[in-house]
């Protein structure tokens, strides 16, 4: 990585003019809360210099002007929920947290949008368009603590997303400061534009790579008449993950479909405490299915239970929404208690390739002994593995952890898969995507990152390495 200057007592001094002294930090103490994010192994956590918490945008971009001339890196946070590093300040310098970035502008329940700053939470979102009627159909399960500039920085997907996409479908525009501290509006509040390239899009997901978004301006869609949460469960995972191409087919167009292995859903039940229904041997799929009206519903909910019933199901149950999505949300937290050390593998594969996926996820652990708990956004083809290191000592756990990875991402990569449907790479899967990529997709992203960042800036070491 390039060679950066520290944070001098000067550039302290610097930063509290520009955001104010309460909110510029470098006691060690209070940096020990922005050193790490949600990925479950702490050998990531990476103190930063300094932290600022800055209330406007011309102060984000004086931040990152200094940045510019004093040479250090400034790392854009979120909430800090990650699951790939994103946040972790992995070269030392500035983590810039956008928590005071905390205010709804506007709700336009006529034009059906909302404009929001990047630290307003996900579910805070969700509950404003509710209020008047609407509907925002972004839904990650950390939707109760993540920030929407989190969601647009990673590209979150989350249980909606096989009917309305991923968050980058649920914006119109944003304001961003850019690695060399401009100020920009990329995107626009219409439904189509063929203006130049689609910047917009280009900085959504790029995972703070290439810009610090601010606020950003939602669609809102009208609120669905009908709802209904369907539990099947399964003996067999094939029969359970074969449900999704059967429900595409048939034209259901199902909201939500997310698989629990019966090892996901044994874990959830400790930890909840509660008694899930078949949790002896189920595996479950959760379908969320939406109506325009009662025999709209009705119909949809009948072929459903048709097809999981032909399909081997052992039970198809309209499900307690609130009760099922609990225990589907726990499935992170649940796991951590299993062990405090884990790999969250986070692949997607094309969605009617879900079923050699998900064999040969269990095959390759099996092969290296390691402890798998899995679960899916299958209507997105997106699998989340989560690897226990147990009581495996760090030495033994680095070594099958990757030659797991390595051996599945070959294959992975021979389905049309991808490393990550939703995560991102981070630093976690740097070196995983150096592997994988092919070398002129890199060379494009890489010089797309100095052209737009021609001192490297804004979060280095994250997603590849430029030199
Ligand atoms: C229990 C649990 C469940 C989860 N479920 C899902 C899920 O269903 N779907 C899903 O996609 N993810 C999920 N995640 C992962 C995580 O919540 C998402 O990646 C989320 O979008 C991160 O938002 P954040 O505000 O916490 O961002 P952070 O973790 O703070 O940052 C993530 C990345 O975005 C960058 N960033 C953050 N804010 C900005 C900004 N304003 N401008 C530019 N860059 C920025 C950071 O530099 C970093 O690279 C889950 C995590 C947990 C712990």
């Amino acid at each position: 990585m390039k060679k950066y200057n520290p944070i001098t007592a000067d550039i302290l001094t610097e930063l509290k003019l520009i955001v104010g002294e309460k909110h510029c930090f470098s006691d060690e103490e209070k940096l020990a809360n922005y050193a790490n994010d949600e990925t479950p192994d702490s050998k990531y956590a990476c103190l930063p210099e300094a932290v600022v918490l800055p209330a406007t945008t011309e102060q984000i971009s004086r931040v990152v002007k200094l940045a510019n001339r004093a040479n250090f890196p400034v790392v854009p946070r979120g909430a800090g929920t990650g699951l790939a590093c994103g946040a972790v300040p992995v070269g030392g310098g500035v983590v810039l947290s956008l928590e005071r970035f905390d205010q709804i502008i506007e709700v336009n329940a006529t034009a059906m949008y909302m404009t929001v700053q990047a630290g307003v939470r996900t579910d805070e979102v969700q509950k404003a368009a509710k209020a008047v009627g609407l509907f925002y159909a972004g839904d990650p399960c950390s939707g109760d603590s993540c920030f929407i500039g989190g969601n647009i920085a990673t590209n979150a997907g989350g249980n909606r997303a096989v009917k309305y996409g991923t968050t980058r479908h649920q914006v119109y525009e944003f304001e961003v400061v850019m690695p060399l501290g401009e100020i920009v509006r990329l995107g626009s509040r219409l439904n189509k534009n063929t203006t130049g390239y689609c910047l917009e899009q280009l900085v959504m997901g790029s995972e703070g790579t290439l810009g610090i978004i601010t606020q950003a301006t939602l669609k809102l869609k009208p609120l669905p008449a009908q709802v209904i949460d369907v539990l099947a469960v399964f003996t067999d995972v094939d029969s359970a993950i074969a449900i999704v191409g059967l429900m595409l087919r048939a034209g259901l167009t199902p909201t939500c479909v997310e698989f629990m292995d019966n090892a996901a859903v044994q874990s959830v039940e400790r930890f909840l405490q509660e008694r899930l229904p078949h949790s002896e041997h189920g595996h479950y799929m959760i379908i969320q299915l939406e109506a325009d009206n009662e025999q709209d519903l009705e119909n949809k909910t009948a072929t459903l239970d048709e097809l999981c019933s032909e399909n081997g199901a052992i039970a198809v149950l309209v499900a307690d929404s609130q009760k099922i999505w609990k225990a589907r949300k726990a499935f992170t937290e649940a796991t951590r208690l299993e062990s405090a050390v884990q790999s969250f593998e986070d692949i997607v594969v094309p969605v009617d390739r879900i079923p050699e996926a998900v064999a040969v996820s269990n095959r390759i652990a099996n092969k290296y002994g390691l402890a798998i708990r899995m679960v899916s956004h299958a209507g997105d083809g997106n699998i989340h593995l989560t690897l226990f290191r147990g009581e495996l000592p760090e030495d033994e756990w680095d070594q099958r952890l990757t030659g797991f990875e390595n051996e599945l991402y070959e294959i992975i990569y021979r389905l049309g898969g991808r490393l990550s449907g939703e995560h991102g790479i981070g630093y976690k899967r740097k070196d995983l995507m150096q592997k994988f990529t092919d070398p002129v997709e890199l060379d494009m992203m890489r010089r797309i990152k100095l052209a737009l960042d021609p001192n490297l800036i804004l979060n280095p070491g994250k997603i590849f390495d430029v030199e």
